[in-house]
């Protein structure tokens, strides 16, 4: 079992993914005989001497000595973890991967899911509306395009201590749910809770399937009341602690946002 998959499972992938068209997204291949060569996108280089052999579905560079499968040259050229990189070709190549969660594990995340979605519509909506003008003069004076921040699904959290929670009893979120999802915080000296991110613009953090996982908070949007703005911090993220349902520690940024010159796009 490797990283938590079985050698089968992994046999498997590998002899349904096709190496060349995948190292071929990010290096220009051309046919040697049996193999396919290309300049190596590990290590500068003028000649090439990267090569790939899709019969053995493996990569090989004779000039920094890197190699390996699938697997490895995504990890390698995205970055990715083991864990990530088979996730990505299962998907691909139509892999289903057995689930290791029980269903009341998969049950919560269900939930939190949802929690997520609505939470994400809610957000996004409101920098379009009325309240969200501050909001959006602070994303243009920043030098973020209106039209960039649609597209990345960038958010605001609405000024007031309850903007998400009174929408949320709508949709019939419980308040323990957001406080579960990290979206609400309990009030310190008196029953009940409060939203999380106030007055602020929100940038979603996606995981590898494009859901919205997270929130980032930036800085309060200036020009807004001391009051309405969140304490401590000027940037948070609501991820869930490790252990928490769903909680896989501080997952990537998908969504790019304005602060981190939209890095961490994902690819078309
Ligand atoms: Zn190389």
């Amino acid at each position: 079992m490797a990283g938590g998959f079985s050698s089968q499972i992994l046999d498997e992938i590998r002899s349904r993914v096709d190496i060349v068209e995948i190292v071929g997204q990010s290096v220009n291949l051309k046919r040697a005989g049996e193999h396919w060569k290309g300049l190596c996108p590990f290590h500068s280089e003028k000649t090439p001497s990267f090569t790939v052999n899709p019969k053995r579905g493996i990569f090989h560079c004779f000039g920094c000595g890197v190699g390996g499968d699938a697997f490895g040259f995504l990890m390698r050229q995205d970055r990715l973890g083991f864990p990530e990189a088979v996730r990505t070709l299962a998907q691909r190549s139509g892999v289903e991967l057995p689930t290791q969660r029980t269903p009341e594990v998969e049950g919560k995340l269900e939930g939190l899911r949802r929690v997520m979605t609505l939470a994400a519509q809610f957000y996004t909506e409101a920098l379009w509306t009325k309240d969200g003008a501050k909001a959006r003069v602070y994303v243009e004076s920043r030098g973020v395009d209106l039209e960039v921040a649609r597209r990345f699904g960038l958010g605001y959290a609405p000024e007031g201590w309850n903007a998400l929670l009174t929408h949320m009893a709508k949709e019939g979120v419980t308040d323990g749910e957001l406080v579960a999802a990290g979206l609400a915080l309990p009030r310190q000296n008196a029953a009940g809770f409060y939203d999380r991110f106030r007055g602020r613009l929100l940038f979603p953090i996606r995981d590898l399937q494009g859901r919205v996982v997270a929130f980032g908070g930036r800085a309060p949007c200036p020009g807004l009341p001391r009051r309405a703005r969140a304490p401590a911090r000027s940037r948070e993220c609501s991820a869930p602690r490790r252990g928490a349902p769903g909680g896989q520690g501080h997952p990537r940024r998908g969504g790019g946002c304005p602060g981190h010159g939209l890095r961490g796009g994902r690819r078309p």
